[in-house]
Parts: C-alpha cells; structure tokens; sequence
C-alpha cells in the first residue's frame, strides 16, 4: 500500500513517514501543495494524508482539484485548527475524513486503516491464491498452516502481486509500488526481492506460485 503525506511541517512529515512505514506501508512526502498535488495526479496511492494549512496549494483546494479530476482516493485531512468550519468545509470537498493535531499517533493509524478498507477492493483482511495467504494485519504469509514472517518490502511485494493475482504486472508498476517516488526504477532490486519471496515460499510449498513473464515483470497464478 503507498501513501502519499502533503506537510510542510518537516518535523511531522517525518514523524508520520516513521510511522506508516513500520505498518509496512510505503510513503512518499510532498513539503508544500503544489508538489503534493503534482504527485497526486501523477502516481496511484491508496491513500492522502493532507494538512489544511500548505505553502502554495491548501489542502482543501487540494481534496476539491482531486476530485474534480475524478481522483477519488481516500483523504485525510490534518488540521492544526479545532474549527468546526474547517471541518466541514474540508469534508464537503471531497476529502473523508481529518484529525485535529496534535493527535495520538495510534488513533491516526486506526483511521488511515479504516479508510483504506473502505475501498471494496481492499476489503479483505487476508488475501489467498491456493494454500497460500497473507494475513493483512499481522504482514505474516501462510502456507500450509505455517505462518511465515515477510520482511517490509517482501510484503509490499507479495500484498500487491495477491491484489492483482492473475494479472502481469510489469516491474515498473512494481517499484512504483512499493519504492518512493524518488527510486531509480532501473535498479533490479525488485528481482531480488522476489527471489527472496520465493524462496520462502518454496521451503513450504512445492507450487510456484510467482512466474516470470520475460521482458516485463511478474505474475501471482492461482492454479
Ligand atoms: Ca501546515
């Protein structure tokens, strides 16, 4: 899951980032609105967290530009101000949800989570192909009634491969998944991963479950 966090508190942006990455999540920071908007348009994420208050573009401006061009991932707003108005005005733009700062960092969590299930596609807490399963919230893979831990990146991996099981995906759209925006996509870390990935599954399973597709990426096959 990639998230995009628009901040131009540096101090928060990085306390945040921290955070959702040791729920397995991958972040990418934008500092003022002009660039978390540009990001928004350009990459797919799962989730925007956005403060209210931006150099250049403020976040409801943001949420309303978003959802005019039908961008309709889910949004956060934070808000350093407890007014009501903001509030309301930030949620008829389009955005679902917000959070006053200073906030418990546990609460921020539960509710990104819960608008990230909101999406129907994102539903299912364990993700399956076969003898094989992901358990969403505890990042640990399954096999056979084993449970195996993943590392943050092999499950970045494996979680998107399951929610497009079946389907190619080129590695490309890979890195951009589960890297941040500034990664060199050239790179064959990603190979790596996989087979790591593999390997795991392989002491376990005599099914292969992720093919390579020569010249463009990977695909998880449910047999
Ligand atoms: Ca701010």
């Amino acid at each position: 899951m990639k998230i995009l966090v628009v901040e131009d508190e540096r101090k928060v942006a990085a306390f945040i980032k921290k955070g959702l990455e040791e729920e397995y999540y991958t972040v990418d920071i934008a500092f003022n609105g002009k660039e978390g908007f540009d990001l928004a348009l350009e990459c797919e994420y799962d989730l925007i967290i956005l403060d209210l208050m931006l150099p250049f573009k403020d976040g409801i401006s943001i949420t309303r530009d978003l959802r005019a061009r039908n961008i309709v991932t889910p949004i956060l707003l934070l808000t350093a101000k407890d007014k009501i108005q903001d509030k309301v005005d930030g949620l008829d733009a389009g955005a679902d949800d917000y959070m006053t700062k200073p906030f418990a960092f546990e609460e921020f969590i539960a509710r990104a989570r819960a608008l990230l299930r909101r999406r129907e596609s994102l539903k299912t807490l364990v993700l399956k192909a076969g003898e094989l399963s992901l358990d969403t919230q505890t990042h640990k893979m399954n096999i056979n009634n084993t449970d195996i831990d993943l590392t943050p990146k092999e499950y970045a991996i494996l979680e998107y491969l399951l929610r497009n099981k079946n389907k190619v995906v080129s590695r490309t759209k890979l890195t951009q998944h589960v890297y941040e925006y500034n990664f060199n996509t050239d790179t064959n870390v990603i190979d790596v991963y996989i087979n790591k990935l593999r390997g795991k599954i392989e002491q376990h399973s005599s099914v292969e479950y992720i093919y390579t597709v020569r010249g463009v990426g990977y695909v998880l096959k449910e047999e």
